[in-house]
């Protein structure tokens, strides 16, 4: 990856905002000093906990139980990493894989590479 500083699936940092309230620590923080921690479904709107979401083949994003469209607010909260990152200067991005905003073909995800930024991903 590039230098610079690195935008994080805040999850991954130990921010519990997941759907569940939960968190997906994986790295120290040692190793994310230089980090943005930013969570597109909280920019989206959403409070924590909230109620799982999926992306379907044709691209829309569905609560699970209640079958919800979100992908409108899923695309705002992409929409807000893009412009931080623009603002920031920011052209890398470690994201949490298998979530429908930050995951590979995620909403946020795709959003970021469309606009430049070099996306990895951990789970
Ligand atoms: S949207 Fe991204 S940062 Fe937020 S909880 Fe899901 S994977 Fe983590």
């Amino acid at each position: 990856m590039k230098p610079g500083p690195l935008l994080v699936s805040a999850c991954l940092l130990g921010l519990p905002c997941r759907y569940d309230g939960t968190s997906k620590n994986k790295r120290s923080l040692d190793e994310a000093l230089f980090c943005v921690p930013l969570c597109p479904e909280q920019l989206a709107g959403f409070s924590t906990p909230r109620e799982p979401a999926e992306q379907r083949e044709d691209g829309r994003v569905i609560r699970l139980y209640s079958g919800e469209d979100v992908t409108e607010a899923f695309e705002r909260g992409a929409a807000a990493v893009v412009e931080y990152c623009r603002k920031r200067g920011i052209t890398r991005a470690l994201l949490k894989g298998g979530s429908p905003s930050c995951g590979e073909g995620g909403v946020t995800a795709k959003l970021l590479e469309k606009n430049g930024v070099e996306v990895e991903y951990i789970d």
